[in-house]
């Protein structure tokens, strides 16, 4: 089996020649165990960085043969440079593993046990939290738990440590998705798959890479791009807003109708008042129920990804 390493990196400089030693290390110790194949290696995929980072890597992919380089044009951020890697090497299965060498290693060879033991995909999911600062953890939870309620489906506390089938990898390349959110879109893929605890550890060296304004706007798409519960959330507060402006046109109708109380003039204002405040909402969230149906439909997602066949006599493939 050959295994490929697809690691992003924007401005690792710092970093780069410990990755590339541990990686090449761990690579020569699976290979020798018999555990992947003697083609595997890793895929650096530079992201536009400003600082050294792709020179260092053309110089090791002269100097070693297990280390291979793709540079992006600019800086297109994280999830691109993964989608990038993920597209372009050719392992029989890919493992996404971040530079800074925040997520342990140790679990590659549990990732390559679960695949030889059938699974498609396999989820690095972190252990504990007690690396990160307060707020960093706060918020990602905090987030997890958002996605929840917002219907897209997540792994909790997963990242983009994973292992994925060429199965896997071709189902993912039919989704033509430009704003890529790769943690909600694997798990939509199916296949058998399994989940490989690890622990994280701090930044190796040099700073993160995303920024409390990347984190957010990283965190908008995610939910942006799954979920029509905020469009849909219009159209409830349209129908519960009218139902209650509808009551109180009939309330005013009758204080007017029925009672000295109305001042001349206040019925014929306040009851239009209410009746359009109450429409113009629900027919807002009218229009955001079709905007849904047709944001969906412009994804183009696949509707469904075969997984085996039988009888048809032709031999099965992994
Ligand atoms: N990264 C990238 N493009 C970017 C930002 C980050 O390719 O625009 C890479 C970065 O080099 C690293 C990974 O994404 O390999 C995760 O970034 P980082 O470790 O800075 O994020 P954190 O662990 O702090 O969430
Ligand atoms: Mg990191």
């Amino acid at each position: 089996m050959k295994l490929s390493i697809v690691v992003p990196c924007y401005n690792e400089e710092e970093v780069l020649p410990e990755t590339s030693r541990r990686l090449i290390e761990l690579l020569d110790d699976l290979v020798a165990r018999g555990k992947v194949g003697d083609d595997s290696h890793v895929v650096f995929v530079d992201d536009g960085s400003r600082d050294k980072t792709w020179s260092m890597i053309e110089d090791l992919s002269r100097q070693q043969r297990r280390i291979r380089g793709l540079k992006l044009s600019r800086n297109r951020g994280h999830q691109n440079a993964l989608l990038c890697g993920l597209m372009n090497a050719e392992g029989d299965a890919l493992i996404s593993a971040d530079a800074d060498l925040q997520d342990d290693l140790g679990a590659i060879e549990q990732m390559v046990d679960a695949y030889a033991n059938g699974s498609h995909v396999v989820y690095g999911v972190r252990k504990r939290r007690d690396t990160d600062t307060f707020f960093k953890r706060f918020t990602a939870e905090g987030y997890y738990w958002l996605l929840a309620k917002f219907k897209v489906q997540v792994v909790f506390n997963h990242a983009d440590y994973r292992l994925l089938s060429r199965r896997a990898i071709e189902a993912l390349r039919e989704f033509g998705e430009v704003n890529i959110f790769l943690r909600g879109i694997v798990p939509q893929l199916g296949f058998p798959s399994s989940i490989v605890y690890y622990d994280r550890a701090e930044r190796f060296a040099g700073e993160s890479k995303y920024p409390l304004r990347k984190m957010l706007s990283f965190a908008w798409q995610g939910i942006t791009s799954f979920s029509s519960v905020p469009l849909r959330f219009i159209t409830t507060m349209g129908v519960t807003i009218s139902m209650g402006s509808f009551g109180l046109a009939l309330w005013a109708l009758f204080v007017r109708l029925f009672t000295e109380e109305a001042v001349p003039g206040w019925a014929s204002v306040t009851v239009p008042i209410y009746l359009l405040g109450g429409i113009q909402l629900l027919c807002i969230g009218i229009l955001g129920e079709y905007l849904a149906k047709i944001y969906m439909e412009t994804k183009r997602r696949p509707a469904f990804f075969l997984e085996k066949r039988a009888g048809f006599g032709d031999s099965e493939t992994r």
